[in-house]
């Protein structure tokens, strides 16, 4: 804790020093003023808990210096200890003094009741210091709560909305098959685009569930990876395999460059997640053009990229975009909770590994996976 302040004032240097060896304290820094002007000059720098003032000073005195005190905003609420030779000297003195505390002592100084009304005031202020303290703690956490509570409504409003544009589409189809069943025909090709259109709806909604299953799951502490033998180029083979109607739909086929095996220890369900992640990001934000695909392993690490050639991501936001609900696009260009990048970090560095992005806006991006092959046992923070 800070020593506390205390200034005493009088014209007399005996009694300053008598002064001071009454209340000095190892808690206490004592500041010594020989006039009302000295006095108010260390008023002006310090924060005193109390103020004692000499009544009789020559120039100054000790009531034109607290009036001074009760004027001024910095000053006006330090507690005041008159020393004063007689109850006399005081009687008329103090209309007009009531803001802040005042108290007296008389000549000749009893020592112990310096001490103990100097105890009062110091622990008066430890105390308010205390409350203060806790008054901003406790402010701080109210502004903490406010934002977690704009920030579930948000993520309510979001999820919302990201719900409904896959049930308005599937509510469409049904109203299709009600024509259906009153004899309107289709192709088995139409109904082969039909049934394609419903399961990707199904799959943005289950992946959007997932996303906030892992979310809280994260939160919670309780997302664990399960590190196994796998094999990372068969894994990202496999994940280019499953993505690759939804890339060639869109004009972005997706090519891959690496060896035909790649074994290590990682959990093999977490990881084809990361992939899948960046790679339907490069679908989705990748401008409609080829995809490129790497797995390399040089030494005990892996590296998985994926490179498209779409919006790109400007360098102020190459960092924000693994935060949660951070975007850098709004949803003209694609629908989205901003869930995905932060999830995908949050597996590669459980599994002791890095993730980082190449990009410039309008140029394309490469994200970078770089995986120890041995995961270290680490939990899921
Ligand atoms: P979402 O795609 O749902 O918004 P992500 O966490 O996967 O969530 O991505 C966060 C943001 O990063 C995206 O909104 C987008 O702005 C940006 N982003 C991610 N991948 C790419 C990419 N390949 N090209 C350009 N921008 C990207």
């Amino acid at each position: 804790m800070n020593p506390v302040k205390l200034l005493i004032v009088d014209d007399l240097r005996e009694n300053l020093v008598a002064l001071e060896a009454l209340i000095r304290q190892e808690d206490r820094q004592i500041y010594k003023a020989f006039s009302g002007d000295e006095a108010l000059a260390l008023l002006l720098e310090h924060d005193f808990a109390l103020a004692i003032l000499d009544v009789q000073m020559p120039g100054m005195n000790g009531l034109d210096l607290a009036a001074m005190m009760r004027g001024t905003e910095k000053t006006r609420r330090i507690p005041i200890v008159f020393v004063s030779a007689g109850a006399q000297e005081l009687n008329y003195a103090f209309k007009g003094y009531e803001t802040g505390a005042v108290d007296f002592l008389y000549k000749p100084l009893d020592p112990h009741a310096v001490r103990s009304k100097v105890n009062v005031f110091v622990e008066i202020y430890r105390q308010r210091q205390q409350q203060e303290m806790l008054l901003a703690e406790l402010r701080d956490t109210q502004a903490e709560l406010q934002r977690s509570i704009e920030m579930r409504d948000d993520f309510v409003s979001m999820v919302s909305h990201e719900l409904r544009t896959p049930l308005n589409t599937l509510y469409l189809q049904t109203q299709l098959r009600r024509r259906m069943a009153s004899g309107v025909t289709l192709t088995p090709a139409q109904m082969t685009a039909m049934v394609e259109r419903d399961e990707q709806q199904i799959r943005n909604m289950v992946r959007l569930i997932d996303d906030m299953l892992d979310v809280s799951r994260l939160r919670k502490g309780t997302l664990a990876i399960q590190p196994a033998a796998a094999d990372l180029a068969v894994l990202v083979k496999r994940v280019i395999e499953s993505y690759a109607d939804q890339g060639a739909n869109v004009g972005c086929p997706m090519e891959y460059s690496g060896p035909d095996t790649l074994p290590g220890i990682w959990d093999e369900f977490r990881i084809e997640q990361v992939v899948a992640n960046l790679l339907t990001n490069a679908i989705r934000y990748g401008g409609g053009k080829p995809v490129k695909v790497t797995v390399e392993a040089s030494g005990q690490e892996a590296t998985v990229s994926v490179r498209d050639q779409g919006i790109g991501i400007a360098p102020q936001d190459q960092a924000r975009i693994f935060e949660q609900f951070e975007r850098a696009v709004g949803k003209q260009v694609a629908p989205g909770l901003g869930l995905g990048l932060f999830i995908t970090r949050q597996i590669v560095e459980a599994h002791g590994g890095t993730i980082s992005v190449e990009s410039s806006a309008g140029e394309g991006s490469t994200f970078i996976v770089r995986l120890p092959r041995r995961t270290p046992s680490a939990p899921l923070s």
